[in-house]
């Protein structure tokens, strides 16, 4: 295989005007999941409580890992709770010199029409537990509030470099989603553009403020399905939801970034409790913008 043909690349189709990352170096990544199994993708708590000899994820083998950004604790005297770490197979690479211009975003947009631009970008893992046998919604709600906060910590930190235009936190669970690896973790990823999904919904709250003054977000109607609230956020199902499953959860600080967000009102367990009824093969979840415009 050349080279050419290894390096990975986002296009843009003129139809739809979305982005695609095309990545060899992820169809050659280990998988410990059956392909396609639809079961949980790790024993019960407390079945199994040794690290999996196979699994670079476990406590002990960070020398197996990609170099890590940074870690939860950081005192390397006292063991990891989070880490945050380089993909080994990343969809996008970081060592490849950004789009001319210094983003990809205003120069895409001069350029209507298909368009292929190197496959700059950070594609980044979360550990999010030291242990194999444990799921994000297993830890106690501290563990879960660390999580969050390392997406935020890592966004505010791709952020600042001027090429990066939008963050997507996500998690796969289960083979069918596209998870290859069992120990619980979520994936970053820091993108030289901003998804026509994401800048559509922008629009969208743009023009319901400039019609009314409100906040699409902070004025959800009584036609979404409430699941859960909290003091600080609620958990709905919207009105016009468009696949099975689908909830989104709200903060009730009207913010901007999800970054920005007061450290004491992250995440209250429960609504990640809930997470726990849906089938192996739910994606999610967080979708974050860095440095695109602010809608109000
Ligand atoms: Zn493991
Ligand atoms: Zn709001």
């Amino acid at each position: 295989m050349g080279e050419a043909s290894r390096t990975s690349e986002a296009r843009r189709d003129a139809v739809f005007g979305r982005w695609v990352v095309f990545s060899p170096a992820r169809s050659r990544r280990p998988t410990d999941l059956k392909s396609h199994n639809p079961t949980n993708p790790s024993p019960a708590p407390g079945a199994e409580a040794a690290p999996k000899p196979s699994c670079p994820f476990c406590a002990g083998r960070e020398s197996e890992c990609a170099p890590q950004i940074f870690r939860v604790p950081p005192e390397d005297a006292l063991p990891w709770r989070i880490r945050v770490i380089e993909n080994l197979y990343p969809a996008l690479r970081r060592d490849v010199e950004p789009p001319e211009g210094g983003g990809g975003e205003a120069e895409a947009a001069e350029l209507p029409g298909e368009l292929a631009v190197r496959g700059f970008g950070f594609h980044d893992v979360v550990i999010e537990t030291p242990r194999h046998d444990v799921r994000l919604w297993d830890l106690e709600a501290e563990g879960v509030r660390e999580v969050l906060l390392a997406y935020a910590a890592r966004v505010r930190q791709l952020g600042e470099h001027p090429a990066v235009k939008y963050v997507q936190v996500f998690k796969n669970h289960g083979a069918s989603a596209g998870a290859s690896m069992a120990h619980s973790h979520s994936q970053m990823l820091g993108t030289p553009f901003v998804p026509p999904s994401v800048k559509s919904r922008f629009n969208c709250m743009k023009e319901v403020f400039d019609k009314s003054g409100n906040c699409s977000l902070c004025e959800i109607s009584s036609k979404d399905i409430l699941i859960s609230e909290t003091p600080n956020f609620s958990a709905i199902v919207p009105f016009a939801a468009s696949y099975p499953f689908e909830i989104w959860i709200i903060p009730r600080q009207h913010l901007s970034y999800f970054h920005e967000i007061d450290q004491d009102k992250v995440m209250h367990y429960k609504c990640f409790q809930a997470t726990d009824m849906f089938p192996a093969g739910t994606r999610s979840w967080v979708s974050v913008e860095a440095n695109a415009a602010k809608v109000v």
